[in-house]
Order: structure tokens, then sequence, then C-alpha cells
């Protein structure tokens, strides 16, 4: 093992290339750099032991050279009503817990993973925000929630996740490079295998890193944060739109569907009699209308419990109104709220076990 690396390595953290690279400089054969990749990626095994078509003289080896053990699993909390599991992963440095969700719709398997811890843009309207930034969560970190709630659906008899947003803790483009990382182990065929059709990446419009992401080339799909009809409102909630306004995050989606062919989504958060109104309508068709997008209509999650939530049928009245000045609007069913685990409700906690018992 080179001298800049501490041993042993944290083998999760590492880019595929430099783990495959790291295994053939400790004096082992190419191949073996794919059977262990295979073993800590596909069968998600946390020792060497486990890695049965390997002799033990050289998993006793990789061992020295090697850390694969888990994020611990906190806190699971399935919902009564059977559509999404809430989990609480608990960090190897000690004082937080991070939270993801598995949302469960038909034979599809979404995990929401966190891509930070806290978030140091300050919407109003979120949980995380209230925190600040505490750091960035590292690739192991973030592969680490996919991992553990991989291992879930396999005890529960569920098929594997099928679908990956990165909607919850964080502004993942704000984290671009640990993000990059782990997108690059969830789409590899022996890994996650996922393909950036089955990806989307939330964001509330940090748009240098969406021309990043455009130039990667990546397919992922992009849904941008938008929650208000106006500047002067977005603003207020929002702080970002003070440095990306409206008119920049249309520009980069129209931009964005050129060099994709990706049509962007716009999620826009319903709340009654504020920006479901006539006013609100007109001013969506005057700033969408052009561009080929699509706007994602999400009912206020009661946060702080003060907020009241739209019904069903106020939702679907305000879709119809945008599909009448020809808006593409879909209604989305906030899965996990429930559970705190819908837009918005996700947020790290202390860890202490007796808190992480009772707070998720
Ligand atoms: S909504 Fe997203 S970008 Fe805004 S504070 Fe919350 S996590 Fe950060």
């Amino acid at each position: 093992m080179p001298d800049n690396y501490p041993s042993p390595v944290r083998f999760k953290n590492l880019p595929l290339e430099q783990a495959a690279h790291l295994i053939v400089t400790a004096g082992e054969p190419a191949f073996r750099a794919k059977q262990v990749i295979k073993w800590v990626y596909q069968k998600r095994v946390d020792n060497f032991e486990g890695m049965k078509n390997i002799s033990g003289v050289t998993r006793e080896k990789l061992a020295r050279l090697f850390a694969i053990d888990k994020l611990e699993v906190a806190v699971v909390h399935p919902s009564p009503r059977g559509d999404a599991v809430k989990f609480g992963f608990g960090l190897r440095d000690g004082s937080y817990i991070i939270e993801s969700v598995l949302l469960l719709d038909g034979d599809r398997r979404t995990a929401c993973l966190s891509s930070q811890l806290g978030c140091a843009l300050g919407c109003t309207f979120c949980e995380t925000g209230k925190l600040g930034l505490v750091r960035n969560l590292t690739q192991e970190e973030i592969i680490g929630q996919l991992i553990g709630i991989d291992d879930y659906c396999a005890a529960a008899g569920e098929r594997p996740v099928t679908n990956i947003v990165f909607m919850g803790m964080g502004e993942a483009l704000s984290n671009f490079e640990a993000f990059r990382a782990s997108l690059a182990i969830i789409m590899h065929e022996e890994c996650f295998n996922i393909g950036g059709r089955r990806i989307t990446v939330s964001t509330a419009g940090v748009i240098p890193s969406i021309e990043r992401l455009m130039r990667e080339d990546l397919n992922i799909g992009l849904a941008i944060s938008l929650n208000a009809y106006s500047n002067e409102r977005r603003s207020a909630v929002m702080p970002i739109n003070k440095k990306y306004p409206i008119e920049a995050l249309t520009a980069i989606a129209a931009r964005y569907f050129r060099s994709t062919g990706r049509r962007v989504t716009f999620e826009y958060i319903v709340i009654p009699g504020e920006t479901d109104t006539d006013e609100a309508a007109q001013s969506l068709r005057r700033l969408l209308g052009s561009l080929t997008c699509k706007i994602n209509l999400i009912p206020l999650n009661p946060t702080d419990g003060a907020a009241v939530p739209p019904s069903h049928a106020e939702m679907v009245r305000f879709a119809e109104a945008l599909h009448r000045l020809g808006l593409l609007a879909t209604v989305r069913t906030s899965r996990g709220r429930d559970i705190g685990g819908a837009c918005g409700q996700l947020t790290a906690h202390e860890y202490t076990r007796a808190h992480a018992a009772t707070a998720l």
C-alpha cells in the first residue's frame, strides 16, 4: 500500500479504478479487484471472510488493507400505510444520524438518498435547512445508505432498489465530487447497475453544477425546486433565488433539455390559497409555457404542525387549471408523510441511542 494511504483504507470512499489499482499494487491479479468490488457492492458483504471465492491468505491480506464495514442502521421506521420506509444511519464520526427513505410504488423501489449533513441553502420550508450545513457526506456515506436500504429489501423479501432520487437531506449539487463519485458506483454494471434514466437529482438551482452535470453527459433526470411563481416570492422562501433567479433556471432548463434530451421537472409546493391561485397559474404559464418541461405538484407538508396541507381535490383542481393553460402538471402523492419522510421533512438528529430510538 502506498504511504499516502492511511491503513486500512476505507474501500467505499475509493473510485472503482483506484480500488482496483490498490489491489493490484498489493500484488493481486486484476481479476481480484473485480471479485472484491462485486462482493462489496453487489453482494453487500461487510467483511472479507464472506468472500468465498478468494483464498484465506488473500482475504487476510485484503482485510489488513481495506475497511468495508457498513453504516450503522440506527433506526428503521416502516410507514403503517406500507408505501414508505424511513431509515436513520449512524455516521462513524459520532454525533448525527442521517435519514433516507425507501418509497414503494408498484414494482418500483425508489431510494431517496441524502447528500449532506444539513444544508447551507436555508429554504424556509425545509427541516434540513434549519440545521445549516454541518458537512458534506462522503462517497461511502452516500453509497452506504443505498447498501442499507438494499439490505432491508433483501431481508423483507422485496426486490432491490430500482430507482434513485437525490432528494434527501442536502443539496447534492453542492457536494458535487462525492455525488458524482457515488453515481459512478450506482450506475456501474458490476455494482448497482442503475441506469441514468432511473436516477434523478433535485436541486434548488445551483447553476454552475447543472452546467457541470451537462458536461459530464450522465443523462440523469434533473428536478428543479421552483416552489414559487415570482422572484419576490421565491426569494422569500429560497434565498438562493437572489443569486440564481427564475429566469436563470428556465434558461438552464431549456439548455438541459437541448443537451440531454431529458425534460426537466419543476417541483412546486402547493399551499392552499397561496401558490394555487389564478395569478399563480398564469405566472407559471408565462414562466414555463415555452419550455419542454413538467411541473410536479407537491402538497405542502406540515413540518411544524401549523401549516395546513392541501386536499387531494385542491391539488387536482390546480393541476387542471395548469392543463387548461397548456402546461404539463402531475400531482405527486406525498409518500412517507406519515413517517416524516416526505419532501422537506428529513433532518438529522443528534445521535444518541435514546434519541435515535424515539426521534424518527
Ligand atoms: S430544500 Fe433542499 S436546498 Fe433547500 S434547504 Fe432543504 S435540503 Fe437545502
